[in-house]
């Protein structure tokens, strides 16, 4: 288990689609683990693999509103979804920024979990929001992709002005 350097926006693997997990094996758990660390390190209620440079179908997440274990999630796919929340977002690939984004206020996500069993998940509110924007990045879609094209803009020129070596 290791803290891994998050990739931030401009890495192209943040852009890509990531590929299914085709085993859960000591491979995936490993970069499960990676993925736990690395997003309680940074402070992260959620992380998936392109943003530490694995472009594989896994992220974790773990809002904080109870004591159970984090939540790792294995191709996962969104079956149901209703109504709308509005929220500020950021994401730990693109620190420093945050906006009002649109989202589903009801989800319903199947995948897998770290034994490769399937698990089923009901999310409202903010867990809700963080499954749908973990499921986002391993389709290598980001927040700012999911903003007015006057704020994306806006956001990104911010982006491009900010100091490297503060991120
Ligand atoms: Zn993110």
């Amino acid at each position: 288990m290791s803290v891994r350097d998050v990739r931030y926006l401009g890495d192209p693997v943040l852009r890509e689609m990531c590929r299914d997990v085709e085993e859960v094996d000591d491979d995936v758990r490993e970069l499960a683990d990676d993925l736990v660390d690395t997003m309680y390190a940074a402070d992260g209620i959620g992380l998936a693999a392109p943003q530490i440079g694995e472009s594989l179908r896994v992220f974790v997440y773990d809002v904080r509103e109870n004591e159970v274990e984090p939540g790792v999630l294995v191709n996962p796919r969104i079956v149901e979804a209703m109504g709308k929340q509005r929220e500020v977002e950021g994401c730990l690939s693109i620190p420093g920024l945050d906006e009002v984004v649109e989202r589903k206020e009801w989800v319903v996500v199947e995948g897998l979990d770290r034994d490769g069993n399937e698990v089923r998940i009901e999310a409202e509110g903010l867990l809700s929001r963080v499954l749908q924007h973990e499921c986002d990045h391993l389709d290598g879609v980001l927040f700012v992709d999911r903003v007015s094209p006057l704020k994306r803009r806006m956001l990104l020129k911010k982006w491009s002005k900010m100091d490297e070596s503060k991120r």
